[in-house]
């Protein structure tokens, strides 16, 4: 095994280990925002040109492959944004360190290229 493979790993564990020791929540998925049509007949966001409701702000995630929205006001969009970021974040170190630890075996065994 090669000491900079190995050193990979352990900069992608020490990323993980700094982000989870960050205060506050990691959460999943993303905020949108979105301008909607309502169900009104005649009503200005059936116009032309469309003037839309909104925006309105969601926030989506996906849980054993369904996709879940989730409507925000102002307020809670805010207090979540930092939350969301973190999951993110999380996704990509995790991403990151799968690729260090696949490198380091598929190198130590002398599989792959
Ligand atoms: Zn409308």
């Amino acid at each position: 095994m090669s000491a900079r493979d190995e050193q990979r790993v352990s900069i992608a564990r020490r990323h993980l280990v700094d982000l989870l020791a960050e205060p506050g929540g990691v959460l999943p998925g993303g905020i949108v925002e979105r301008m909607m049509r309502c169900g009104k007949p005649g009503c200005r966001c059936k116009a032309d040109p469309p003037q839309l409701h909104g925006p309105y702000i969601q926030w989506g995630y996906s849980k054993r492959r369904k996709r879940f929205t989730r409507w925000l006001t102002a307020e809670q969009a805010e207090r979540y944004r930092p939350e969301v970021e973190r999951g993110r974040r999380l996704t990509e170190l995790l991403v990151q360190l799968d690729e260090a630890e696949i490198r380091r075996v598929e190198r130590a065994e002398g599989w792959g290229t």
